[in-house]
């Protein structure tokens, strides 16, 4: 261990942490037991998560505690309490009633942080339908195929979003009914319809039907490294993960002041964005700008924050804003301080304990996990660079391939692919459309996670990377194979490799090698209109920042680019086994 672990004082704490004795919480620990604190819809009619996170709460003292307070851009504050967002997610359940949507049917999101997206997140899984968010900066050709892969039934959006990624591309999508405008007063034709009108006209009495908990209640669209961005289905019994890592990982207490930085269009959005600090009863805060470090510090000691969720990017930037930004502020309310989503340095973590006067607690799930599996803890010692131990009730290992249906589990030190034991209950139940590559992902009983790390002798994990190429840029996954596609609609574009190329800020940066057409010409002005192009196509994010222009790209005999082989290549690391790239000598 390169850096001392940072100790706790579990004596000096003013809030006790909720998770104490690690080992035998661990021994003691049921999953049915977890499912008998929750409460469950009335009458023993199944789990439903709006019920678990909103109405269960809103019968006593607490259903006026203010659930979300909403800080806009410009300084405005909307507090919704849970008795509004029960209200509210009825009228919405009653509005997709009206519209005939049914059970199971799929209602996207692509309207960014505003307050109705808790209502609507709620509304949908009332009616039983599948709330699938998107990422308000993708640009078209993601929103669109998400679109079609997922089946929208309904799109709710703005009228900028409508106009100029989804009109277009309207004949691709004839499954979807209906586009419910946040922004328009008024109807603008059959299908675009005005939300705040239906709200409006929408009651808010609304019983929740019986619900199973394996009834689909979310889909995530994650990248993979090759074709179709991945449909992660969820249920409404993941419920249970996010309550339990609600209390023993965020250590949620009710008078807690919780805020989480992640974007509703990923699934820290939602699992710990939306639905966790709602179990738990906690006021969220919700924050409509973008970052900005004297905006985030102020947020922190304005609202007395006590417990923060963030991810290692944006802590990056913090970092390099002034050490005594953060001593101009009031922060004595803030006792936690947690991380997600990529890696983050141990200088990270110190940097927390000398600017902050806390440790930044890493923690470590995916998009298909549906919440955290691995975790440091309020009481535990903080091991710099480490993403902690396992949930209670999670069963991590490290595991070597022998072959396509064998494994053999590591022991300590030996760095192998990080794995899972299946079944915990927010484990995601299939790929939409893709059951032969969900079952891929399992070998017996062990989820195959992709990530590779190793773990010590006290059983803390250490991330070492992902064991395919699929990149990680300021949090959000990339698959390459959508970009060179994208590049390669480009006129000039014979052939794209893309990998991720290291970075100190947002992780990794998109970077593509291209192969031009004959009659192109390599130069600035071409890769800054490929740039460009990528940036229409993709969105900002997804978009390659970087250009290289090569004679051809090294490809393995099959034919598959060796994008591992590029970049070594780019990071002068050595080149490793190159037995399959096509042209050379071993057979
Ligand atoms: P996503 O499905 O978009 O949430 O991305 C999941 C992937 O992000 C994981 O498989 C890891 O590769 C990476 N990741 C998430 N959390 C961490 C962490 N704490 N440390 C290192 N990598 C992480």
């Amino acid at each position: 261990m390169l850096f001392q672990p940072i100790k706790k004082n579990i004596k000096a704490m003013a809030v006790q942490p909720n998770l104490i004795d690690y080992t035998t919480t661990r021994v003691e620990f049921s999953w049915k037991a977890v499912r008998h604190e929750l409460s469950g819809l009335p009458g023993g009619q199944g789990i439903n998560i709006a019920h678990e996170a909103i109405d269960r709460h809103t019968e006593g003292a607490n259903q006026n505690r203010v659930a979300i307070r909403f800080l806009d851009k410009d300084g405005g504050v909307t507090d919704l309490s849970y008795a509004d967002l029960r209200d509210r997610s009825n009228r919405f359940a009653n509005l997709l009633r009206s519209l005939n949507v049914a059970k199971g049917d799929r209602i996207f999101w692509l309207a960014g942080r505003i307050p109705l997206l808790y209502s609507i997140f709620f509304g949908t899984l009332k009616n039983l339908n599948v709330f699938c968010p998107l990422f308000a900066a993708f640009g078209p050709e993601p929103v669109c195929q998400r679109l079609e892969r997922g089946n929208a039934r309904i799109l709710v959006t703005t009228g900028k979003q409508y106009t100029k990624k989804i009109a277009p591309l309207l004949n691709r999508l004839p499954e979807l009914h209906y586009i419910l405008l946040v922004d328009s007063a008024d109807d603008i034709n059959d299908q675009v319809l005005s939300l705040p009108r239906l709200m409006n006209e929408a009651t808010d009495n609304f019983t929740i039907p019986p619900t199973d908990p394996e009834d689909m209640a979310i889909l995530h669209f994650t990248s993979g490294t090759t074709g179709l961005p991945k449909g992660a289905v969820h249920v409404h019994n993941a419920v249970q993960t996010h309550f339990i890592t609600g209390r023993y990982v965020l250590d949620l207490h009710q008078e807690d002041i919780y805020w989480c930085t992640a974007d509703p269009g990923w699934v820290t959005g939602t699992s710990y964005g939306i639905i966790t600090p709602l179990l738990h009863g906690v006021t969220s805060i919700v924050d409509e700008a973008d970052f900005e470090p004297e905006r985030w510090y102020r947020i922190l000691q304005e609202q007395k924050v006590t417990v923060w969720y963030t991810a290692p990017t944006a802590i990056r930037m913090l970092m390099r804003a002034p050490e005594e930004l953060p001593r101009k502020f009031d922060l004595s309310a803030l006792r936690l301080v947690h991380s997600v989503g990529e890696p983050l340095n141990p200088e990270a973590v110190l940097w927390g304990q000398r600017a902050l006067g806390l440790p930044i607690h890493d923690n470590w799930w995916q998009t298909e996990t549906g919440g955290i599996m691995i975790a440091n803890y309020a009481a535990f010692e903080v091991r710099p660079g480490s993403m902690g131990l396992p949930l209670p009730g999670i069963d991590a290992a490290i595991l070597t391939h022998l072959d396509a249906d064998s494994v053999r589990e590591e022991g300590v030190g030996v760095e192998g692919e990080l794995a899972l034991r299946r079944g915990w209950p927010s484990m995601f139940r299939t790929y939409l459309h893709d059951e032969e590559r969900y079952r891929k992902c399992f070998v017996g009983e062990w989820y195959l996670t992709g990530d590779l790390a190793r773990r010590d002798d006290d059983g803390y994990y250490w991330f070492i990377g992902r064991a395919d190429d699929i990149i990680k840029t300021a949090g959000h996954m990339v698959g390459p194979f959508e970009v060179e596609s994208c590049l390669m609609g480009h006129p000039a574009v014979a052939e794209a490799g893309v990998i991720g190329k290291p970075e100190s800020t947002i992780g990794e940066l998109v970077k593509a090698f291209v192969v031009l057409k004959a009659g192109y010409k390599a130069g600035d002005q071409l890769r800054r209109e490929l740039i460009g192009f990528g940036r229409i196509h993709l969105g900002s994010v997804v978009a390659p920042k970087e250009i290289d222009f090569v004679d051809n790209l090294p490809k393995t005999r099959s034919g598959k680019i060796m994008r591992r082989l590029l970049k070594a290549r780019e990071l002068n690391l050595p080149i490793g086994d190159t037995s399959t790239l096509e042209g050379s000598s071993t057979s």
